[in-house]
């Protein structure tokens, strides 16, 4: 064992103790009679100190020989001495070399030069050795918890549908085309199909974290085409308006778990995250839109609202409210998939809502369509053909209650949660218009 603690589990209580730490050569110092090693782990570093009178020959010997990135493993006592800047320092009985770090390094790990994001990406492995960089990696894995203890908690059941399809979910233009044996078929762009079709099977309450693949045509930074799709559906709703209380229950949930658990990480970053208040402001399309032309941008009622509209309002409800979050719902029928819900009274109008976080969408969701022959004639109305989505339909003409849910982009949360500037900042290995490896 070359580990016995990582270099935050050394407290008070080891004084004198014999440890064993394992990590990165961060720093060597060269004092003539004293020698030291900072050592970094996952979970921070270590100071080992070496007076010439308390260690071997050889190890006193060995330390200036160390390369910054080198992997050591150290055994040695601790002592707490004011002296040491970390508020204590490992007396080394034993450096072992585990591997040695070739040089120059392709980036510099200590962040002090600056490194293109294409460089980074292309060295992720080295770029994570940056606290700032594991520190957004250590919160999106306590998101994904927080997000599966949450989904537990209101008794969803947790599933995985096929990443390999026959049909397109909307018709769409953004799939991936791909071969299976003598067909022809795509990678999933979303579990929605299926998802759905878990309503008409009882489990009642279903969610999936998943993989999604879209062709998008642009780059930009808040695209990726593999991206991390937490989807939810449930059954038995009424009303779309319960969706959405389950979506903002569930940020306020991950937001809130990332700041208990995440405190050494955030400060790493420097970045100061708030609770979120519920209830979320809820602002219908067409209102958007009023304000939106007040602020000098008109859209046509029916269209979606750009990427720049989307921004103004983002900015728009932080100053008048001071709120990041909020829902843009009630969209008009024409912009959204088949299988949302119109409002039976007002046809033009969906079932549907946005959850806009600090000017960007990171969920769309709404009330599905659960009565078959009105689900057929959306498919047809947008020009889709039924024949198609018969495997699908199925499963509505035996029984479907009526449903709802939504599809929240992973990356999307954190990027915006975090106010990143770049998508590929919150994945390890973004797949883009030009990346295919590493
Ligand atoms: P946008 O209009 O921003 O491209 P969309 O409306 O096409 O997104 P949806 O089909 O509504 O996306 O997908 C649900 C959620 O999945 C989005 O709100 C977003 O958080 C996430 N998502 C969709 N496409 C991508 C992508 N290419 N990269 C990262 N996340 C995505
Ligand atoms: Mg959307």
């Amino acid at each position: 064992m070359y580990r016995t603690h990582y270099s935050s589990q050394i407290t008070e209580e080891l004084n004198g103790k014999k440890v064993k730490v394992a990590g990165w050569v961060n720093e060597v110092k060269d004092l003539g009679g004293i020698k030291f090693v900072w050592v970094k782990d996952r979970e921070g570093i270590v100071q080992v100190t070496a007076p010439k009178k308390k260690v071997s020959p050889e190890l006193f010997k060995l330390i200036p020989k160390l390369n910054t990135e080198d992997v050591i493993a150290v055994e040695g006592t601790v002592n707490f001495t004011p002296k040491a800047k970390l508020g204590f320092e490992i007396l080394p009985d034993r450096i072992e070399v585990l591997s040695k770090a070739k040089t120059p390094l392709p980036l510099d790990p200590t962040g002090k030069v600056k490194a293109e994001l294409d460089t980074r990406l292309d060295n992720r492995f080295m770029d994570l050795r940056k606290p700032e960089v594991m520190a957004i990696f250590k919160i999106r894995a306590s998101a994904f918890r927080a997000v599966r203890e949450f989904f537990h908690s209101e008794w969803f059941i947790e599933i995985h549908t096929p990443k390999i399809i026959a049909t397109a979910t909307e018709g769409g233009t953004e799939l991936f085309p791909m071969k299976y044996f003598e067909k022809d078929a795509f990678l999933a762009q979303s579990p929605q199909l299926y998802k759905q079709m878990m309503m008409a099977s009882g489990l009642d309450r279903v969610y999936e974290i998943a993989p999604i693949f879209r062709a998008e045509e642009h780059n930009t930074t808040r695209h990726l085409n593999e991206a991390w799709s937490i989807d939810a559906e449930m059954a038995f709703i009424e009303s779309e308006e319960e969706v959405m209380a389950l979506l903002e229950r569930l940020i306020k949930h991950t937001v809130k778990y990332v700041i208990e658990h995440n405190e050494k990480e955030l400060q790493i970053l420097d970045f100061e995250l708030e609770e979120p208040k519920l209830p979320f402001r809820r602002i219908s399309y067409t209102k958007a839109l009023e304000i939106l032309a007040d602020l000098g941008k008109e859209i046509p009622w029916g269209e979606d609202i750009d990427t720049e509209g989307e921004k103004m309002l983002g900015n728009y409800i932080k100053e008048n409210y001071n709120e990041d979050l909020y829902f843009l719902y009630q969209y008009p029928s024409e912009a959204k998939p088949f299988y949302i819900m119109k409002y039976d009274e007002k046809p033009e109008i969906s079932r549907s809502f946005d959850l806009e976080y600090r000017g960007v969408e990171i969920t769309s969701g709404g009330q599905r369509e659960h009565r078959v022959d009105v689900l057929v004639e959306q498919i047809r109305e947008k020009g889709l053909n039924p024949a198609n989505f018969e495997f699908y339909l199925k499963a509505f003409r035996y029984g479907m209650p009526p449903h709802g849910g939504f599809g929240l982009g992973a990356e999307r949360l954190i990027k915006q949660m975090l106010n990143l500037g770049n998508i590929r900042e919150v994945i390890l290995f973004p797949r883009d218009r030009k990346r295919l490896t590493p």
